[in-house]
């Protein structure tokens, strides 16, 4: 491999992947790799990949087939949760030369050095049991904003979800390294920091122990001092774990966005029941209102899946209800699909797929005038915009400390600033 020398990525899936591919890159610029576009002729393809899509496998098995029509000599690398999941069927699609489970991706270097072309498709991984430690990462899109993945794993077991089995038991960064991070990110210009982690609010179990040393009140209360950074935003919290004092943290904070996304998944008791969810509708509901109560601009996003099994017409009717009734600004639906070793796969009766995904465009419909209500409340007010620097289509976008999406025509001297804005058309 002495003489491969340029790397080209792909990521799949979540915002934790496309902060791992950064550090995967970052990593191998450091040993003389030269990064390329993925559409690009590369020595190397990485393809960061996701459990959560639907087809991962027929999406990978795409990937890898362009690949090897643009560059059939390179060489092929699979990494990310379902290269853990799925190592055999992976190492069995044509082209692929290397496999990395979770413990081994951030050894790509050794593996690439230790790899030569020709040898059939190799797997390193190992049982998701045994993978314990931290690896801190961060992403830096266009230098406006960075995804730093704070925590990693989970030790809840929802029934429809694989995360746990693809990327092990819940685990964390310490303060005092995320702390230095923050400061790293905004001596090269950062401005807005978003947390990220697999179950954020988890956040303190370190060393690989079972127990709590810290907690996410913590981190954010330090981070908050770090006066580099103009904005943090959490980017997703279990309901359970949003506990009063971080809402008040945030609600008194500068640096702290108004702005939580909470999954909720169902509005039935009896679906979170079946779901395994550690809460139920009446203790989200409590949170929203304490959130509004005390910050009556915050922005609310809610995650929520439809179609789970045993889900009748009556449950989705609640779930909508519920979701009518509460004082939220977004939604990310999510049509339920089956995937193998669930619990879920268990629970009968199975909703059909055209019901699945009509209820998915109900929920979607109701997100989008969630949407619009909650930018038009703000309509006439004058807030503040952290402007990105890249132009689209002559325009540049931002967002407002509570999350609306602001679009004018482009200025140079308001990219990668904050900007006061007045706020006209919806
Ligand atoms: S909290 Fe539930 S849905 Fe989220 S990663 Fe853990 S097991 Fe999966």
């Amino acid at each position: 491999m002495a003489e491969a020398k340029s790397v080209a990525f792909h990521t799949l899936g979540c915002k934790l992947n496309f902060s791992e591919t950064s550090s995967l890159s970052r990593i191998l610029e450091q040993e003389g790799f030269e990064k390329r576009s993925f559409d690009d002729p590369a020595d190397v393809y990485v393809i960061n990949t996701c459990s959560v899509t639907d087809n991962a496998d027929k999406e990978c098995r795409q990937i890898v087939r362009r690949i090897q029509r643009r560059a059939p000599e390179s060489t092929v690398v699979i990494t990310g949760c379902y290269a853990q999941l799925k190592p055999e069927q992976i190492a069995a699609i044509p082209g692929v030369d290397l496999v990395l489970g979770a413990a081994e991706k951030f050894n790509i270097a050794r593996h690439l050095r230790d790899f030569t072309k020709g040898d059939s498709s190799k797997i390193c991984s190992c049982d998701i049991t045994e993978v314990k430690g931290f690896n801190s990462s961060f992403s830096v899109s266009d230098r406006t904003r960075s995804f730093l993945k704070v925590q990693d794993g989970c030790d809840y077991s929802c029934s429809f979800c694989t995360i746990p089995m693809a990327r092990g038991k819940s685990r964390s960064d310490s303060i005092e390294n995320v702390v230095k991070q923050a400061w790293k990110l905004s001596e090269q210009g950062v401005k807005e920091i978003v947390l990220t982690g697999v179950n954020l609010g988890d956040f303190g179990k370190t060393n690989n122990s079972d127990k709590h040393s810290t907690n996410f009140f913590e981190l954010c209360r330090e981070l908050d001092k770090v006066e580099g950074i103009e904005r943090f935003r959490i980017s997703s919290i279990e309901p359970n774990l949003l506990s009063p004092e971080i809402i008040e943290l945030v609600s008194d904070s500068n640096r702290f966005m108004p702005h939580f996304h909470i999954p909720l998944q169902s509005g039935s008791n009896k679906i979170l029941g079946l779901m395994r969810r550690r809460y139920r509708r009446e203790l989200y509901a409590e949170k929203v209102a304490m959130i509004k109560t005390m910050m009556p601009h915050c922005a609310i996003g809610v995650d929520v899946i439809v179609g789970f099994p045993a889900e009748d017409e009556a449950s989705f009717k609640e779930t909508f209800d519920f979701l009518h009734s509460l004082d939220i600004s977004y939604l990310h639906v999510f049509t339920y699909s089956e995937r193998d070793n669930t619990s879920a796969l268990d629970i009968k009766p199975v909703v059909p797929v055209h019901v699945r995904n009509e209820r998915n465009k109900v929920l979607r419909n109701l997100s989008f005038m969630k949407s619009q209500h909650f930018a038009s409340q703000h309509r006439g007010e004058t807030r503040k915009v952290l402007f990105e620097t890249q132009t689209k289509n002559g325009m540049l976008e931002g967002y407002t400390d509570n999350y609306i999406r602001v679009s004018i025509p482009y200025r140079d001297d308001y990219a990668n600033s904050i900007v006061p804005w007045h706020l006209r058309e919806v």
